[in-house]
């Protein structure tokens, strides 16, 4: 498979190209050249394969043949190492939990497939070294440490903003060790975001062949397929139109979703669920696309004023927006509309919602009741342990610690302190 440039000013490359660059030269992101939709015969049988087997056929044409068979199975087999469960909410409700893995938030799906593609691109070859360089709000620094640590051949480097993010997820950066180094920064995320933006564009860092780990690369992208799959294989029997709705950040999963509908899969509608940060949203109103700057919430993971992936989804239409509206609704809510829902859902369920879980289950509700006989998923993307301070006392409750999280609090934190660019590049220099 070869895939090209969305900016269409660089070279068509590999899928292993595409995977170790993140980014082509001319910063577009990288897209597949063909999608082949699979047989109707894979759908009508998918409640008889295993979600290993599903995921295979799902990844396989995207992969060919620059991963053999075998190997392919393996890492596959590696990253699915934990249960994607479907709970029922309400009636016709269904969130689809995709918080059971190592560090409780889907990321750790695309984090760990794309580690062992890397550790299997670099097999034979002590020599070479790639530096996986990240910034992030929370989430995508645990998830990424956990999926490489002990990968041969790869360091990883991650940026975070000094006490803006939770202790656990502080906790899950800094506290792995080996191949991981955790940099605390003085100041923002969006500071963190420049600096590592500026090193991918530093020639005199060419050498540490440094690529990125969050959605814009391909191999973290494409495998957060494989959950709309599994969601499908469950809800299948239930006989009705499906609806599937996803609290939207940089909308990776919703683009994946999109891709997962290409390849034959029947979700009759696409909900992109935001926060405050509306540009999508805005977008479907009024036909501009017209990014702003990032605006706080408590579903913080998706405080994004432009998306990344949306210009994935702009090609999966052809950049048309009619023929985007058939499918695709995008609805914005308010930190106040989430936690009503959350108590509302708890209340009348029971179900611990976490503000991003809640943002998806509002935006699924508003479509629904414009298509009455749907049935409807949103995505879970968190485990609520993750956000006590938005979930306890709001529910009243006193949630309890899974052992993923028990694990790492105890742990003794490691991190280097930097205030600037040129500290960072001088950490790179040496590593
Ligand atoms: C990253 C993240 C999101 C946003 O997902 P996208 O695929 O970027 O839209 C939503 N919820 C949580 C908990 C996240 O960590």
């Amino acid at each position: 498979m070869k895939y090209y440039s969305l900016n269409r000013n660089a070279p068509n490359v590999s899928f292993q190209q595409a995977v170790i660059q993140g980014l082509a030269p001319d910063k577009g992101l990288y897209f597949p050249e063909k999608i082949t939709s699979l047989t109707q015969n894979f759908f009508d049988n998918i409640e008889s394969l295993s979600n290993e087997e599903i995921a295979f056929e799902t990844i396989r044409q995207f992969v060919g043949n620059e991963i053999p068979e075998s190997e392919l199975k393996k890492i596959i087999s590696e990253t699915l190492c934990f249960d994607f469960p479907t709970v029922k909410v309400d009636d016709n409700v269904f969130s689809l939990e995709l918080y059971h893995g190592p560090t409780m938030a889907f990321k750790d799906v695309g984090a760990r497939f794309m580690a062992r593609c890397l550790a299997y691109f670099n097999r034979n070859n002590p020599d070479l070294h790639n530096t996986v360089l990240v910034a992030t709000s929370g989430d995508t620094g645990g998830a990424v440490a956990s999926g490489f640590l002990g990968v041969k051949g790869v360091d990883v480097v991650i940026l975070y903003p000094s006490g803006k993010v939770s202790d656990v997820q502080e906790r899950q950066l800094t506290t792995l060790g080996q191949n991981i180094t955790a940099l605390e920064v003085d100041g923002v995320f969006d500071d963190c975001q420049d600096m590592v933006k500026q090193a991918f564009l530093d020639d005199d860092l060419k050498s540490r062949n440094l690529t990125s780990a969050n959605s814009i690369n391909i191999a973290r992208w494409l495998p957060q397929m494989f959950y709309i799959f599994f969601a499908y294989k469950q809800l299948k029997k239930q006989n009705k139109p499906i609806i599937l709705s996803c609290p939207s950040g940089n909308f990776g999963n919703i683009c994946a979703g999109i891709m997962a509908k290409r390849l034959g899969l029947p979700i009759a509608r696409f909900v992109a669920s935001t926060n405050a940060n509306d540009t999508v949203p805005r977008f479907l109103e009024n036909g501009k696309y017209e990014p702003k700057p990032s605006k706080a919430t408590i579903s913080n993971a998706m405080d994004v004023g432009n998306p990344s992936n949306f210009i994935r989804i702009q090609e999966l239409y052809h950049h048309d927006l009619a023929e985007f509206e058939k499918d695709f609704s995008s609805y914005s809510f308010t930190d106040e509309d989430t936690k009503s829902a959350m108590t509302s859902i708890y209340g009348k369920t029971g179900y611990i919602a976490e503000p991003h879980g809640a943002v998806g289950y509002l935006g699924l509700k508003k479509e629904m009741e414009k298509r009455p006989g749907s049935i409807g998923v949103f995505l879970e993307t968190a485990h609520p342990i993750k956000f006590p301070e938005n979930v306890e006392p709001l529910l009243g409750i006193t949630l309890d610690i899974p052992e993923q999280i028990q694990s790492v609090l105890g742990k003794e934190k490691k991190s280097v302190k930097i205030t600037s660019y040129s500290a960072l590049k001088d950490f790179l220099m040496v590593q």
